[in-house]
C-alpha cells in the first residue's frame, strides 16, 4: 500500500487568494462517539462549504465494503503505519478501537501554511494532542440523539462485526465525557440543522 501523499478539494486560484490575504487556514477537529454521524456530517460540509480541505488519515483497520484507499483512509498495514511513525510523519496518532489512526503530517501544514482550512475527522485522543499543538484549533463534538439511535445505527453496520459494535459502544461513555474539552457541542438530532 502507498503512503498518503497530498490531494486538494481546492483550485490552485483558491488557495492562491488565501494565501494573498495573509491568513493561515483554520483547523476545525470534529469529533464523536462511532455511529453518531460524524462522517456524513463531515461529507455534507466538505461538498456545501467551498475552501475546506478534508484531511485523509491513515488506518490499520481494513477497509469496509466500498471504501477506497485514499478517498475514506490510507489504509496500511500496521508495518507501514509503524514505520511512519517512526519517521515522525504523523502529526498525532492513536488506538482506536483495536486499530491504529493517524493524521498524516505533511499535506496538512501545506494547506495551513497556504490559508486552506482544514478538517480533521478524529477521536478524542487525537483531538486532545492536537489541541496542545494548535491552540486556536476550533473543536466540534457531535452528539448522537440517544443510546438507542446509537446502538441502532452501529447493529445496522453489517459491515462491523459483533465484537467490533460492542468494543466501539463501551467507549461511548468516556469519549462523551470528553465533550467537555470541546469548543462546540453539536447534538445530531437532525442532519440539515446540524449542518447549520
Ligand atoms: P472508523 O473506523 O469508524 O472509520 O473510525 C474510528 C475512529 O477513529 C473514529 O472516532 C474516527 O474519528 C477516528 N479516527 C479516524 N482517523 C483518525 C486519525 O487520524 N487520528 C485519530 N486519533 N483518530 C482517527
Amino acid at each position: 500500500m502507498s503512503s498518503p501523499s497530498t490531494t486538494s478539494h481546492l483550485s490552485s486560484n483558491q488557495a492562491e487568494r488565501k494565501q494573498a490575504l495573509g491568513r493561515k487556514g483554520i483547523l476545525y477537529i470534529v469529533s464523536a462517539p462511532s455511529g453518531a454521524g460524524k462522517t456524513t456530517l463531515c461529507k455534507q460540509i466538505v461538498t456545501s462549504i467551498s475552501g475546506v480541505w478534508h484531511s485523509i488519515s491513515a488506518t490499520t483497520r481494513k477497509s469496509r465494503p466500498g471504501e477506497e484507499h485514499g478517498r475514506e483512509y490510507f489504509f496500511l498495514e500496521e508495518q507501514v503505519f509503524h514505520d511512519m511513525v517512526r519517521r515522525d510523519e504523523f502529526l498525532e496518532y492513536a488506538h482506536v478501537y483495536g486499530h491504529w489512526y493517524g493524521t498524516p503530517q505533511g499535506p496538512l501544514m501545506d494547506k495551513i501554511e497556504q490559508g486552506v482550512d482544514v478538517l480533521l475527522e478524529i477521536d478524542v485522543q487525537g483531538a486532545l494532542q492536537i489541541k496542545k499543538r494548535f491552540v486556536d484549533a476550533v473543536s466540534i463534538f457531535i452528539l448522537p440523539p440517544s443510546m438507542d439511535i446509537l446502538r441502532a445505527r452501529l447493529r445496522s453496520r453489517a459491515s462491523d462485526s459483533q465484537e467490533e459494535i460492542l468494543r466501539r459502544l463501551r467507549k461511548v461513555k468516556d469519549e462523551v465525557w470528553c465533550a467537555r474539552e470541546y469548543s462546540y457541542i453539536v447534538q445530531n438530532d437532525d442532519l440539515t440543522q446540524s449542518l447549520r
